[in-house]
């Protein structure tokens, strides 16, 4: 056993901090937390005395792609998504190594992260791996992507080489709709129904995409014929991306679209209907300059949010504190709360692990972060 005791100790992120607070953690869980003097009475084991700092529960990065790491710094910045696309592509996508593989992890990790939702097709195994020795739980999300074999789940990685554990946290997900066929999507969203695990996919990034799906026409569609991702006799469904989506019965409760920054009040209104989360990547979209989520409309129509700093190929790091603080620090951003919930309550939410992740509530798995500084707090 062991506990920790700090000035501040946010137990769940919807009820007041708890002055001069204390956590207990035995056997990686949390056995108790509250006032320091009401928790560690009768406590006689180590406690770390954390001192002048706020405490708040571990966080989840609701969306990365680890196996990316490698590619941090080779990409185009501020150009719009086509000219980003045309340099990732440019990078050895499948040449992930330990050390930035392991850089990342520890990003992560320094910020309090403690599960992510991944997305991989490359190198899952060195990834799943990683996350398991650095105890950072939550999903590996298995994305599909590509027109060929039409609704058929060929997995891109070898399940197999995933250890038990990490087979146990797999969900299909979809690259996006600009980029996979309409009835691999299905497939990939069926499967996750059949096993009850969320799906994840992009959508409504960037303005080359609700350009592409309207007319099949623009510089992006060129590129993804050029690359041979879309075929020749692709014909453009004609609508939004999510329009599109809901067509295709992809958004509901058990979905996250990842950025959702191109919506229109339809949109909006279509996400709030099916009960869809949305996770927002507030510095990749600066990065790649596709525009801002508009996340106050999302919101009060009552869109769960969450957050992710996406990969090290449209970012400068992994940490969740600093996405946080690029929303909280600009004029009429969120509040500090707010934030909170859509790194902790909210993705927990959406992997069904309210009694692990999200709170510092006993039965919580042993992690916790630190707020880095005053300037976010105060915001
Ligand atoms: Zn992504």
């Amino acid at each position: 056993m062991r506990a920790i005791r700090a000035r501040e100790i946010i137990v769940h992120p919807r009820r007041p901090p708890v002055d001069d607070g204390a956590v207990v953690f035995d056997a990686g869980r949390v056995v108790a937390s509250g006032a320091a003097h009401d928790v560690l009475r009768d406590f006689s084991g180590p406690v770390e005395d954390l001192g002048p700092v706020t405490v708040t529960p571990g966080l989840i990065n609701a969306h990365v792609h680890l196996e990316l790491s490698h590619v941090a710094g080779g990409t185009a910045r501020g150009q719009g998504f086509t000219a980003w696309l045309r340099s990732l592509i440019g990078n050895s996508l499948g040449k992930l190594s330990q050390l930035a593989l392991d850089k990342a992890i520890a990003q992560m990790r320094a910020c309090g992260t403690v599960a992510v939702i991944d997305v991989t097709s490359r190198n899952t195994a060195l990834v799943a791996e990683a996350l398991e020795a650095a105890d950072i739980g939550g999903l590996l999300a298995v994305e599909f992507f590509g027109f060929a074999d039409a609704g058929a789940l060929r997995w891109p990685v070898d399940l197999d080489a995933l250890s038990a554990t990490a087979r146990e946290h797999v969900a299909a997900a979809g690259h996006a709709l600009y980029s996979t066929h309409p009835e691999t999507l299905r497939a990939a969203k069926a499967w996750c129904v059949r096993h009850g695990r969320p799906f994840v996919m992009h959508l409504a990034e960037h303005p080359d995409e609700t350009e592409q799906l309207l007319t099949g026409k623009g510089e992006f569609a060129r590129l993804l014929r050029k690359a041979g991702v879309l075929p020749e006799d692709w014909a453009a469904p004609g609508c939004r991306p999510v329009a599109y989506a809901d067509r295709l019965g992809l958004l509901d409760k058990q979905t996250m679209a990842v950025h959702c920054v191109q919506l229109d009040q339809g949109d909006i209104a279509t996400l709030a209907a099916r009960g869809c989360a949305v996770c927002l990547c507030p510095r990749s979209n600066e990065y790649i300059a596709v525009g801002r989520a508009p996340w106050r409309a999302l919101d009060e129509a009552g869109v769960p949010l969450c957050l992710g700093t996406d990969g090290l190929s449209s970012n400068q790091d992994l940490s969740l504190w600093n996405e946080a603080a690029a929303l909280l620090r600009a004029p009429g951003g969120p509040g500090f709360f707010q934030v909170l919930e859509w790194m902790t309550l909210n993705p927990a939410r959406l992997l069904g692990a309210e009694h692990l992740y999200g709170t510092l509530e006993p039965g919580a798995v042993a992690g916790y972060s630190i707020v880095p500084d005053g300037a976010i707090r105060a915001a």
